[in-house]
C-alpha cells in the first residue's frame, strides 16, 4: 500500500501532492477548507476551496475580502496539482463537507466534524470507503451516547410549560446549533415567535436565504422593560452572553444550553445551567465506531482531543491508529 497522501505539518493537515492544506490553522498559500466553524475555518489564506455554503459563512464572519482568490468545492472531482479532490456531506452543520482526496491509487478522507443524526440543515453525511479516515474524536469515549434530541426538546417544551411566568434563554452556538435548536422546536409543533440574540442574526438570516425553514424570530436586543415582559418566551442567545448584564435584563430566566457536553453534569453546573439539552453536531461513540467500520480504511487519524479510546478500539479491530494532536482544536463549538 503506497503512503498516504497527506501528512501533518505545522499548519496542519497537507497534501504534498496537491500543495494544499485542509483547515489549516496558520495563513498559507492553498486552502481547503471543511465547515464554517472558526477552529477549522480561518482567515488570511490567499486561495480558499470549500463548499459554497462554507466560502458564504467565511464571507459573512470574516468579511468578502477573507481570502485573495476562492473556488467552490461540490461532488464533481476537481484536479489540484498531482490528485483529484471532491466535497462531499458530513452532516455537521450547513455546507459541512468531507474533503475526499484520490491520487496514486488510493483515497485518503478528511472528514471534519460529522454528525450521522438527521438535521434539517444540511445533507446527511454520505459514507465513502477509503485507505485512511481523519475522524474527530470530540466524543469518543464508550459513555457518550447522544439521546434522540426531540426527547431534549420536549423537556424544554415540558419547562416552558410548568415556568409559563419565566423566559428560557437557551445557550447555543451561532452556526449550527442555534438553527438546529429552532428546527426541532418547529417540528415539535412550537410555533411561537422565537427570540434571537443579535450575534446569531446573520447567521439565522443566511439559513433562511438558504431555504432552511425557521419560522417567525424576532430580535432579542431589547429594553429592560420589553425583556421583563417576555414571560413564556423561548430566547436563544450564544453562550458568552450568559455572563452579561443583558440576560439580567429578563426576569428570573430559566438557563439552558444545548450541547453534547450537558451530557456531563459537571459542566451544566460550571455554566450555571439549569436545564441542560443534550444535542450534538458531532458523533457520538456508537455512530462514531460503526462509521469506521462502515468507510472501512486500513489507517485511522484521530484529532479533537480524547484519542485514546478510540486508538485502543481501532487497533483491535485491526487498523492503523495515530493521534494528530492538532492544536487549536480543542476549543470546539459544541
Ligand atoms: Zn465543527
Ligand atoms: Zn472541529
Amino acid at each position: 500500500m503506497k503512503k498516504p497522501l497527506i501528512e501533518l505539518t505545522e499548519a496542519g493537515i497537507y497534501c504534498r501532492a496537491g500543495d494544499f492544506y485542509i483547515d489549516p490553522h496558520k495563513p498559507v498559500a492553498r486552502a481547503l477548507v471543511t465547515h464554517g466553524h472558526a477552529d477549522h475555518a480561518r482567515a488570511g489564506h490567499s486561495h480558499v476551496m470549500a463548499s459554497p455554503q462554507t466560502l458564504d459563512i467565511m464571507a459573512i464572519r470574516y468579511g468578502e475580502d477573507f481570502c485573495v482568490t476562492q473556488q467552490a468545492g461540490g461532488r464533481d472531482s476537481v484536479q489540484v496539482g498531482d490528485v483529484s479532490v471532491r466535497f462531499i456531506p458530513a452532516g455537521h452543520v450547513l455546507g459541512s463537507c468531507q474533503i475526499v482526496i484520490e491520487g496514486q491509487g488510493r483515497r485518503d478522507i478528511v472528514s471534519g466534524d460529522y454528525s450521522r443524526v438527521a438535521n434539517a440543515a444540511c445533507a446527511a453525511f454520505e459514507p465513502m470507503p477509503c485507505d485512511l479516515f481523519v475522524t474527530e474524536a470530540t466524543f469518543a469515549l464508550p459513555v457518550f451516547r447522544h439521546p434522540d434530541p426531540a426527547g431534549e426538546i420536549a423537556q424544554l417544551l415540558a419547562s416552558v410549560d410548568a415556568f409559563p411566568e419565566r423566559a428560557h434563554i437557551i445557550g447555543a452556538y451561532a452556526l449550527g446549533k442555534a438553527q438546529r435548536v429552532i428546527i426541532l422546536l418547529r417540528q415539535a409543533g412550537y410555533d411561537a415567535p422565537i427570540y434571537i440574540h443579535g450575534a446569531l442574526q446573520k447567521l439565522c438570516d443566511y439559513h433562511k436565504d438558504q431555504g432552511i425553514a425557521l419560522g417567525e424570530l424576532r430580535s432579542a436586543s431589547l429594553e429592560r422593560a420589553q425583556a421583563r415582559a417576555l414571560r413564556g418566551a423561548i430566547v436563544l442567545s450564544p453562550p458568552s452572553a450568559f455572563g452579561t448584564a443583558w440576560v439580567q435584563r429578563f426576569a428570573e430566566p430559566v438557563i439552558a444550553f444545548a450541547s453534547g457536553w450537558m451530557q456531563i453534569r459537571a459542566h451544566a453546573r460550571r455554566r450555571g445551567v439549569e436545564l441542560p439539552l443534550v444535542i450534538s453536531d458531532h458523533v457520538d461513540w456508537p455512530d462514531l465506531t460503526r462509521t469506521i467500520e462502515e468507510v472501512d480504511p486500513q489507517e485511522v487519524w484521530i484529532t479533537h482531543g480524547r484519542e485514546e479510546a478510540l486508538m485502543r478500539w481501532a487497533e483491535l479491530e485491526g487498523r492503523k491508529a495515530r493521534p494528530l494532536h492538532i492544536a487549536g482544536y480543542d476549543e470546539e463549538p459544541e
